[in-house]
């Protein structure tokens, strides 16, 4: 099969020709800054307005509601630290989950150093926050909670609803890392009564280094970086014009795409956890079959080390990930898998497939029959696999 196989997906996309084309003035020729009065300026403003609408129309937002940011990182840093520090004199006690993606993670670690105190969620064996676990975690001096929409490693998608609902029936602000959900799945803020969602344009066929948080009219969220008056005094910074109106455009497309991309994608995913499962043994699928990302199937293959899997699929051109891309190289064992109650060592075979738009059911037959071919060739030299072999005979 010629050409690269790209199924990494949930680690960064590639902005569609569409985003391209639409940026593409912004970058060159209509250079105007957004604040000025002339009408190079007045041309980028309404750029941004537009791509506010975009986005806003994701999630069934109003535009005013939507806060562009450098990306999720940026978003959850906002949401989490100024949320935490303006509410401190209720209380300093902040609960999220196991699985968060670092910026939350960290950003609970932070705050923990300033003295707040972080309750971090169990999930069960598929990766989803039990309701009645969270209840019992809340306490009186509970000011903020954070659940993430839906995990970058195994693809879960989280109760939303519910767990917003019971912040808000106990007066709690509530926070959702939204990263991988929005615009890949149905998202409504009028139906979820959620205060702030994190997004990032680049897991979207969007440019990197942009994304928003919303925050719910009414919500008293200050800003994080300070400076000039941009983002209506919350958000300071020259704005990133062809960042925001490629963000826009990509919204845009996700939003009208949506039901044909999940659809598609569905098909194939279910197709190559199916084949994998059946074709390599002692092959585990992370996270459940229900509630699940369109485009995520994450394995752990017994006897193999993830990163040597990585290695020989990327000399067949197939370009995939273990545990995240974020945290490559820091960390040998997921926090996720491990959340999940995968062991150590079958979390160390693990490998992370997330499809695209333009995945084709071609790529996906021949990845499963490079799998095969790369899993047994790395059990042919693992010393634990022959010790295995040994006790079945
Ligand atoms: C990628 C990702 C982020 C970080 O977004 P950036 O725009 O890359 O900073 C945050 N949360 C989740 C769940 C992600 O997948």
């Amino acid at each position: 099969m010629p050409g690269m196989i790209y199924l990494d997906h949930a680690a960064t996309t590639q902005i569609a020709p569409e985003v391209l084309e639409a940026m593409q003035p912004f970058l060159f020729g209509k250079y105007g800054n957004a604040s000025t009065l002339y009408d190079l300026g007045k041309i980028s403003k309404e750029a941004v307005e537009h791509a506010r609408r975009q986005a806003a129309d994701v999630i069934g937002a109003k535009p005013e509601e939507i806060y562009f940011t450098s990306g999720g990182s940026e978003a959850d840093n906002w949401a989490l630290k100024t949320a935490a520090r303006m509410y401190r004199r209720r209380g300093n006690h902040i609960i999220t989950t196991k699985i968060e993606h670092h910026a939350v993670l960290n950003s609970c670690k932070a705050l923990e150093e300033e003295g707040f105190s972080v309750t971090y969620l169990n999930v069960d064996e598929e990766g989803r926050v039990r309701t009645e676990e969270l209840k019992r975690a809340i306490r009186p001096n509970t000011i903020l909670i954070s659940v993430m929409y839906a995990n970058n490693e195994i693809g879960t998608i989280q109760p939303i609803d519910e767990i917003a609902k019971i912040a808000k029936a106990r007066r709690i602000l509530f926070h959702t890392d939204a990263v991988q959900a929005y615009g890949q799945i149905p998202i409504s803020v009028q139906q979820t009564p959620l205060d702030m969602l994190s997004t990032s344009s680049h897991k979207l066929y969007g440019p990197k280094g942009v994304g928003c948080l919303y925050i719910r009219e009414g919500t008293p969220l200050k800003s994080y970086i300070d400076g000039g008056g941009q983002e209506r005094g919350k958000r300071a910074g020259t704005e990133n014009v062809p960042g925001i109106v490629g963000f826009g455009k990509a919204s845009e497309l996700a939003r009208i795409e949506m039901p044909y991309r999940i659809a598609r994608e569905t098909r194939l995913r279910d197709e190559l956890i199916k084949n994998v499962l059946r074709e390599i043994p002692y092959t585990r699928l992370n996270g459940g079959r229900e509630n699940r990302l369109p485009n995520n199937a994450n394995f752990c293959f017994q006897f193999v080390e993830g990163g040597n899997l990585l290695v020989l699929l990327d000399m067949k051109g197939i370009c995939a990930s273990t545990a995240s891309a974020c945290s490559a190289g820091e960390k040998p064992v997921s926090h996720v898998l491990k959340a999940i109650g995968v062991p150590e060592e079958i979390a160390a075979g693990s490998l992370r497939l997330t499809l695209g738009k333009n995945t084709t059911p071609e790529e996906i037959a021949y990845t499963v029959e490079c799998l095969k071919e790369c899993v047994r060739k790395l059990r042919e030299k693992s010393l634990a696999y022959k010790e295995y072999e040994k006790t079945l005979r």
